[in-house]
């Protein structure tokens, strides 16, 4: 990496010669290791921030992709394995749109329990890996394994969908819609959880409590009438 390079990039960037280098190269440091963090390592907590992340405003999610010192840019540096945040802030429209795309199908997915993941209509520069046994492991099994398949892609765009496929399909059956009426939104189950926070389930409680009150009610009323 270039220092011009960086300093041309970063609209924050004031400062010049080594000293400034080093302490963008600091920086940079600290929001990598405050991504790692926030996306995690556990295929669950990835899918959390995943779906945490697609949930987003859109508007607040741009605002966001543009600045220098974007978040979220590190955030899909880590969860997508990149090196360089720009690669995301400058192709911040093709994102978001991915985005989108990603928020529609996993609705989908709470839904109807299918995933279909579209892809952008350009892409090209594929790479497919598959693994089918570890070299020096002799296989006793006559059944010839199934192959692991990887899918990689050179553009960082679709390089994030592939990493977001994968999870899916180790994880993917986690993925619900908050019962709450009012709230729908999509969470990631653990356990046996059927609304996205303690807060939805407490007010699905009370509100589940109250037409029960309200049903007695109407019933007692009733047999007081025919009396
Ligand atoms: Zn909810």
């Amino acid at each position: 990496m270039r220092a011009e390079a960086i300093t041309e990039a970063d609209d924050g960037w004031t400062g010049e010669g080594d000293g400034s280098l080093r302490r963008l190269l600091s920086s940079a440091r600290t929001q990598f290791a405050a991504a790692s963090r926030k996306v995690g390592q556990k295929p669950t907590q990835r899918l959390r921030w995943l779906i945490d992340a697609v949930q987003r405003p859109r508007d607040e999610m741009i605002e966001e992709l543009r600045l220098s010192s974007s978040n979220l840019a590190f955030e899909l540096c880590v969860f997508a394995g990149i090196a360089d945040p720009r690669e995301y802030r400058s192709r911040f429209v093709e994102l978001v749109q991915a985005i989108e795309t990603v928020d529609r199908s996993a609705r989908r997915l709470a839904q109807e329990g299918r995933w279909l993941l579209e892809f952008p209509g350009d892409v090209s520069g594929l790479v497919i890996e598959r693994s089918f046994r570890q070299v020096g492991v002799r296989r006793r099994a006559h059944k010839p394994p199934r192959g692991e398949a990887f899918f990689d892609a050179r553009d960082p765009v679709v390089k994030v969908l592939f990493r977001i496929d994968e999870l899916i399909a180790s994880d993917g059956a986690r993925v619900c819609e908050c019962l709450s009426a009012t709230c729908r939104l999509l969470f990631v189950k653990v356990r046996r959880a059927d609304f996205c926070s303690e807060r939805c389930a407490l007010r699905e409680r009370k509100r589940r409590y109250r037409s029960r009150l309200k049903e007695r009610e109407r019933v007692n009323h009733q047999n007081s009438e025919e009396k």
